[in-house]
């Protein structure tokens, strides 16, 4: 798990999941699972990355407002908290991500699907 979150093959462990600095390739190019299956995969991801970046902002307003209360600039921190949040936890949420949907099985080559019955 800890190996997807750094960008590898949760199938195989080969490096290289990520083709830039947030997209995955298609399918790994050494065991050939399909990280991609279609185009809602990443909803999970990003709905997670959203929610790290709302408990930072909470947590950001937590560490500054009591003593201070609300101050000039508290929106614009908040804003920058939530961006740099999503900017870093995105590609290891990502990674996880795409872990937790191999471990569902969701991540396998073509023809493997082990939903697919005899004959389709
Ligand atoms: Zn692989």
């Amino acid at each position: 798990m800890l190996g997807a979150m750094r960008g590898r093959c949760p199938a195989c462990g080969a490096p290289g999941a990520f083709a830039g600095p947030y997209r995955l390739r298609p399918r790994c190019e050494r065991c050939g699972v399909v990280f991609e299956r279609d185009g809602g995969t990443w909803l999970g991801a990003s709905v997670l990355a959203y929610v790290l970046a709302m408990l930072a902002m909470a947590g950001f307003a937590w560490a500054t407002v009591p003593g201070r209360g609300l101050y000039r600039g508290f929106e614009a921190g908040l804003i920058g908290v939530a961006v740099a949040t999503v900017l870093l936890v995105y590609r290891p949420v990502k990674g996880w991500w795409l872990w937790a949907t191999w471990a569902a099985g969701w991540v396998h080559r073509d023809g493997e699907d082990p939903e697919a019955g005899p004959g389709t």
